[in-house]
């Protein structure tokens, strides 16, 4: 499988590229994020939420698990870590086969109920504030995404 990578230096370059990114999206693409906690799952979906032209800030939905934004496409943000020991079916097909960009962060912790075709963003902590995205396209549509974004 083909991975991409992207470094950043700061959390303004991890929510820029973010931005950047939510200008090539389409309804109905989903992002899983991974990474340790305070590595930047958040920060990158606040990027992606500035790129969707949204105006609302964008906090952590930690506690209510899934929260919309309204943009030029709707963003479905969910934070599945905790509801990672339960097997409850919280509905997550109908947002992504919704018109929105669903973005989930712990996204692994829910993988059997993750569509098959997605984007997976990998963020690793390097020394100090720098980080290294690791971008694993599923599926035709990601792999031209990734395409896009890098060339
Ligand atoms: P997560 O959602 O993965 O738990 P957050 O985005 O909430 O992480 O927190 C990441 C923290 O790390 C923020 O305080 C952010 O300012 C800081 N940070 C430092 N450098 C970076 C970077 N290069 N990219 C993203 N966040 C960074
Ligand atoms: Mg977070």
């Amino acid at each position: 499988m083909q991975q991409y990578e992207y470094k950043t230096k700061n959390s303004e370059e991890t929510a820029q590229f973010a931005e950047r990114l939510a200008r090539f999206l389409k309804p109905g693409d989903v992002i899983a994020l991974e990474g340790d906690l305070g590595a930047g799952k958040t920060t990158f979906t606040k990027g992606l939420a500035k790129g969707l032209e949204i105006k609302r800030t964008v906090n952590s939905p930690t506690f209510t698990i899934i929260k919309e934004y309204r943009g030029r496409l709707p963003l479905y943000h969910m934070d599945v870590y905790r509801v990672a020991d339960s097997m409850e079916d919280l509905g997550f097909d109908e947002y992504f086969e919704g018109d929105g960009v669903t973005v989930v962060e712990w996204a692994h912790l829910i993988e059997e109920q993750l569509p098959e075709e997605l984007l997976t963003i990998f963020i690793y902590r390097e020394e100090e504030d720098n980080r290294r995205l690791v971008l694993e396209p599923k599926g035709e549509r990601y792999q031209q995404l990734c395409k896009e974004i890098f060339s």
